[in-house]
């Protein structure tokens, strides 16, 4: 059956000459009574093509781009997408057993996440589009990798946004739960079915790593979910303390301090914003801290909120750190930009009456890619900062 024309504004043509992938709904002419879900073909008014995309009959963002190609958009062009996903995994995730093995956008696949975590995979179809891609996603993953399991974790809100059902469950293989994988030479259990996201936060892998170079003395890790960043700090540290607000979490950070044997490990349920403060009011000290809050401004709306929220975080552990100290802090609103995060940093810095070098700018693990043209697929920063001096 061919494919339906979608015909399309001159804004949204232009969109599409400046490499972004999304067409907004405002830029759809005609829509052509396209399924939800199907790959259509996009036409100006002048019938001029402009590539293939996935339809969406709900979602504010109607057509994410596929290809600017004419050839079809079928099961074997969808498996060597994946294996040029793969095959960047192989030079920035060598070694590593858990990865984002594909990043929607970022790989040019919208709206589909792949996950591994050793030999579980773990994905998440967010479009009516790539929903209707499942079971060729599943068939390819088989056959590229022979997983002990597939799993999917559909049960995110977006979902909503495209009129589809919140659902979490075994795709194909053994319906396995938790999985242990090495990272950075430390071992993690992953609860692949009930953690947050896919089980980890994958994003951050490299951060870790590049946090343990610097760590040192009295270290604290909030928001520190199973204990990440707090395991990578404490072979250097005296001592850690990772605070989060989840029980589950922490439960899970426990185990993974057992499974590595390590004893200077300390936990607490708290909310970080009331911790810090109590903290900071105690006078309490700290030469590590690592901040790496859920995203504030998941909305633009929020932007101010998150703001301040980022500001109160960051001037409480500007203040709590001794000289010489570093902080490690960290920003996933992709509303909020690198600018943006280094001026509320700023700000935090001259209230805090401190003098504070950057010594690294850091974004998301090379296994999350960033699309040059498209800004959203930026979306983590990752600043190490070092406290060099106090002033009244
Ligand atoms: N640093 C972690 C990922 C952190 S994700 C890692 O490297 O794996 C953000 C974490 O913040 C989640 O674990 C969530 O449970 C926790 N959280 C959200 N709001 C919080 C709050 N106000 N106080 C404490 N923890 C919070």
């Amino acid at each position: 059956m061919p494919s339906p024309a979608v015909t399309i504004t001159q804004r949204g043509a232009d969109r599409v000459s400046s490499g972004h992938v999304w067409i907004y709904r405002a830029d759809v002419l005609d829509a052509n009574e396209a399924d939800p879900g199907a790959i259509v073909h996009l036409q100006d008014r002048r019938r001029h093509f402009w590539g293939q995309a996935i339809y969406s009959s709900r979602s504010q963002i109607a057509l994410r781009l596929l290809t600017r190609d004419e050839r079809p958009f079928d099961r074997a062009f969808l498996a060597e997408r994946i294996a040029t996903a793969t095959s960047l995994r192989r030079q920035v995730a060598g070694g590593a057993q858990a990865y984002r093995l594909v990043s929607a956008e970022g790989d040019l696949l919208p709206s589909l996440i792949i996950d591994r975590y050793g030999p579980c995979f773990v994905i998440q179809t967010l479009t009516q589009g790539m929903d209707r891609l499942k079971p060729q996603i599943v068939e390819i993953l088989q056959q590229a990798f022979s997983p002990r399991s597939i799993l999917e974790r559909n049960d995110v809100a977006v979902r909503g946004l495209e009129g589809l059902p919140e659902q979490k469950g075994t795709l194909a293989g053994e319906s396995i739960s938790e999985v242990e994988a090495e990272e950075n030479g430390l071992r993690f259990t992953f609860d692949l079915m009930g953690g947050q996201k896919t089980g980890g936060f994958l994003d951050q892998r490299e951060n870790r790593l590049a946090a343990r170079q610097y760590a040192r003395g009295r270290a604290l890790d909030c928001f520190c979910y199973t204990g990440g960043f707090a395991l990578h700090l404490a072979a250097q540290c005296d001592s850690v303390l990772g605070i989060d607000s989840s029980p589950e979490a922490l439960g899970l950070a426990r185990r993974n301090q057992q499974l590595n044997g390590l004893t200077n490990l300390d936990w607490k349920e708290a909310n970080c914003f009331d911790f810090l403060k109590a903290a900071d009011l105690e006078r309490q000290r700290y030469d590590t801290i690592v901040l790496d809050p859920p995203a504030f401004a998941r909305q633009k709306s929020k932007l101010e909120a998150a703001r301040r929220g980022y500001k109160e975080l960051n001037l409480r552990a500007l203040k709590m750190l001794n000289p010489g100290g570093f902080l490690i802090t960290c920003s996933c609103s992709h509303h909020v930009s690198e600018t943006d995060f280094l001026e509320i940093i700023a700000a935090a810095a001259l209230d805090a009456h401190r003098t504070v070098a950057v010594v690294e700018r850091r974004t998301q693990s090379r296994d999350h890619p960033i699309l040059l043209t498209v800004p959203e697929t930026h979306y983590l920063k990752c600043l190490i900062l070092r406290v060099i001096g106090f002033f009244s």
